[in-house]
């Protein structure tokens, strides 16, 4: 197999050790005599797996009393919809940091009255606003912690007077989080947490229920409460390999660690693309830089040499630095999986490009 340094924004990256996991169980689960994919999802194995699953979840992220982690099917994107047809009564409130929170708010005026609180969609979503007011009345605040696209990431965990929403599906296991905090957290798996296919929700199960409206029965999130994620048949390979990946981050040490390893990371390629003159970074703050997605153009002088280093890159095995069309230029997702020497190598890359063509 070639080797390669995989940047890729999600699907991405994910721990070998998961990858070979899931290929013994393909062809024999759990000693059943039969692939994961052929076993009856009421088998006592496949429950033993969601129940660790859904254990390795609340340890790692320490997730208290009173929350439920759920493995759906449809993607954030249907949490778009059903994050609304859950809380929304009067009123809801969104921060528009790019074009997933875009998305999600469009979904909630779909359902009733959401207001955008702040928006960075005047400079292509380049920082995280600040200093906004959070309407009191609203019944949720919705923000995404990690806006994949345009590299940034609110790291912290904010104060919020009324419940808070967070989309994390690009920096879910990326650092510890006060999951106290939050009403609801989701995100789909195929950034940090495994391949696409599931959907991780933590929700707080008394914020549930204080809707009027008639919420069809898959889109409940009470249904998939009541049926331990079992209404109808889950994602099962996804799950497993989800399961897979979180005991690889376990054995790691956790998020703490997980979280040094993440900055050590980032620091290093961001400190190559503020070093090389031949690059700019295109976030606008610092503060505001995501340590999972970095976004990165070339300088003004060096406009010409764009499909020049993206040729040289990919020669040295670099996938995936193609920046988003709305962004343009390069951008390398530095998930939990991507190995130090994948950075390493593509850091080396960018010195190795400046020394030859500037
Ligand atoms: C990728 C992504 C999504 C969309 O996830 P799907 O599972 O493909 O629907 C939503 N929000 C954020 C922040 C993302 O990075």
């Amino acid at each position: 197999m070639k080797t390669v340094h995989n940047f890729n924004a999600g699907p991405c990256v994910l721990p070998k050790e998961a990858i070979n996991a899931a290929i013994e169980a393909l062809k024999d689960f759990a000693g059943t005599g039969m692939s994961v994919i052929e076993v009856s999802h009421r088998s006592k194995e496949w429950q033993a797996v969601m129940d660790e699953t859904e254990a390795l979840w609340k340890e790692i992220l320490n997730i208290p009393d009173g929350y439920k982690v759920l493995f759906l099917g449809g993607g954030a994107s249907t949490q778009f919809l059903t994050v609304p047809m859950n809380f929304l009564e009067k009123k809801a409130a969104y921060l528009e940091t790019g074009v997933w929170a875009k998305k999600a708010l469009k979904e909630a005026k779909g359902i009733g009255n959401a207001v955008c609180v702040a928006s960075s969609a005047d400079t292509i979503f380049n920082y995280i606003p600040k200093g906004y007011t959070i309407p009191t009345d609203a019944d949720y605040f919705h923000i995404t912690t990690n806006n994949t696209i345009y590299g940034t990431e609110i790291r912290e965990d904010i104060n919020s007077p009324i419940p808070l929403i967070a989309d994390m599906s690009s920096d879910i296991m990326s650092r510890p989080v006060d999951v106290s905090k939050y009403i609801m957290i989701y995100g789909g798996a195929q950034k940090n947490v495994g391949p696409a296919g599931v959907t991780f929700v933590i929700v707080k199960e008394d914020a549930l229920g204080k809707v009027s409206r008639y919420i069809p029965t898959m889109l409940d999130y009470k249904t998939h409460i009541e049926g331990g994620s079992m209404f109808n048949t889950p994602p099962v390979f996804s799950i497993l390999v989800m399961n897979y990946t979180m005991k690889w981050l376990k054995g790691l040490g956790g998020l703490k660690v997980m979280e040094q390893m993440n900055i050590e990371k980032s620091n290093l390629l961001y400190n190559e693309i503020d070093r090389n003159s031949m690059f700019v970074g295109t976030v606008a703050n610092k503060e505001d830089r995501s340590i999972m997605n970095h976004c990165w153009v070339m300088a003004e002088a060096y406009k010409d040499k764009e499909d020049a280093f993206m040729a040289f890159a990919k020669e040295r095995g670099m996938v995936g630095i193609k920046g988003h069309r709305s962004v343009g230029g390069f951008r390398a997702s530095l998930y939990n999986a991507c190995p130090k020497a994948s950075v390493e190598a593509l850091v080396a890359c960018m010195q190795e490009f400046e020394k030859l063509n500037k």
